[in-house]
């Protein structure tokens, strides 16, 4: 039962973090007793409080290359655009914008005809952005960046609310095989491939193992590169921020406070709270458990996991001691006093160590550990290790022990934030783990 529990939980744990997991899918195959050259499908827009965008949009593989033309008219406007199609899977989108309840009615329309079409997530739909810096609708012209759609309009690409016109399909059966990704900002399930890498949904990462970044290029666009997106400024900011989260993982934080929690009846923060007398143990000033800040103590850069040594301090003391060791931040009476509070032999306060079972694990698997690693995190982690460890060289390690996932990883880590777009910082995986320290 109680094995049973814990399983959802973990189950619930990778089920976030599964942005590099690869699901095998089907297109849906329409074909008539003839060569298709057209496709007729309609779908119903109940417009919200105020007028919006909306975007038709989808996925296709035909036989054969052809020019194609997506066609709508919407409150006696024609829309349409051109796009190409082919023995691949590609995409096309249309976005528009709605100001009333609408039958929308669109037409896919193939210069030389098919002999069956496969179609992925054809949708058609109002566009639910995500959240951003400004309330800001995005421009028509804007959305409708070729490379872009249809990922911009924020279709829901597994709704089923489309109706395919009977005249025009006469059969429907199972196509051609698609891989999907989920994108970690949005949480769509989008098309990667077969095929060419960053051709679809997202851009490329050659140190991923989907070969592809998390978040889907629309996600990236607005969240990153995007006019009405303030966080640029921040990179470097999410850029150490993601690291101490990748640390976090990587040293199973979520299982340790989570089997605190089992066997105690309540979270770390509480119980580090009480320890200390409900007081930052630096400056000693009373702190509301909200105020509290839970401090490795021994520090997390060196392969400390957080565990019930864990030191309480307000926001500005935990800011202040960050990366430090014990013996280079507390005078000797605080290691003293701290090596009571937390039973910690006063001699491991004062020494600079790495965690040697954590190093253990880690070399023990190298490879592994790379692979599931952010590259940033695990040029960062080496580097801790060989300030304190000057003979061990995780990169070297890596190398010796797959000389392709080393080769991926250091290209990835070496490219410098500009290269590469940053990674999105998770508010998920920070909600979690915050609640698991309550
Ligand atoms: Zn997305
Ligand atoms: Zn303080």
């Amino acid at each position: 039962m109680r094995r049973h529990a814990k399983q959802d939980r973990e189950d619930k744990y990778a089920s976030r973090r599964d942005y590099q997991q690869v699901h095998e899918s089907f297109g849906s195959r329409l074909s008539k007793d003839r060569p298709i050259d057209s496709i007729k499908f309609v779908a119903e827009l109940k417009l919200p409080v105020e007028p919006c965008r909306g975007g038709i949009g989808g996925f296709i593989f035909t036989p054969t290359s052809t020019a194609a033309v997506l066609r709508t008219r919407l409150a006696g406007v024609l829309h349409e655009r051109e796009f190409q199609s082919g023995p691949a899977w590609s995409r096309f989108g249309l976005g528009f914008s709605v100001s009333e309840s609408t039958t929308v009615v669109a037409e896919l329309i193939f210069q030389s005809p098919q002999d069956y079409v496969d179609l992925w997530g054809l949708a058609i739909g109002l566009s639910h952005f995500p959240q951003h810096g400004s309330d800001e609708v995005p421009a028509l012209a804007e959305l409708n960046v070729a490379h872009l759609a249809p990922e911009t309009f924020y279709l829901d690409h597994e709704a089923d609310n489309i109706t395919m016109l009977d005249d025009v399909v006469t059969r429907q059966t199972q196509g051609s095989p698609i891989e999907l990704k989920k994108c970690s900002y949005c949480g769509r399930l989008l098309p990667i491939g077969p095929g060419q890498p960053g051709r679809l949904s997202f851009h490329k990462h050659n140190a991923k193992p989907s070969g592809h970044q998390n978040e889907c290029r629309a996600c990236k666009k607005w969240r990153i590169n995007n006019s009405f997106n303030p966080l640029r400024t921040a990179d470097q900011h999410n850029e150490s921020g993601l690291i101490t989260r990748e640390r976090r993982l990587l040293l199973r934080e979520p299982e340790i406070l989570q089997s605190i929690k089992d066997r105690q009846g309540r979270g770390l923060k509480s119980i580090t709270w009480d320890r200390f007398q409900r007081r930052c143990f630096y400056c000693e000033k009373p702190l509301t458990l909200k105020q509290v800040q839970l401090d490795h103590t021994r520090p997390l850069a060196y392969l400390w996991p957080i565990d019930e040594h864990a030191t309480c301090l307000c926001a500005e003391h935990n800011n202040h001691k960050k990366d430090k060791f014990p013996a280079d931040f507390y005078t000797p009476a605080q290691l003293e006093r701290l090596s009571q509070i937390t039973g910690l032999p006063l001699a491991d306060l004062q020494t600079r160590d790495v965690c040697e079972p954590q190093l253990q694990r880690i070399r023990a698997d190298i490879a592994g550990f790379a692979r599931e690693a952010d590259a940033r995190a695990f040029n960062a982690i080496a580097r801790k290790v060989r300030e304190i460890r000057p003979n061990v060289d995780l990169w070297d390690e890596l190398r010796a022990a797959d000389i392709d996932i080393y080769a991926q990883v250091r290209d990835a880590a070496d490219r410098r934030p500009t290269d590469d777009i940053p990674e999105l910082v998770d508010p998920e995986i920070d909600e979690q783990l915050a609640a698991l320290e309550y």
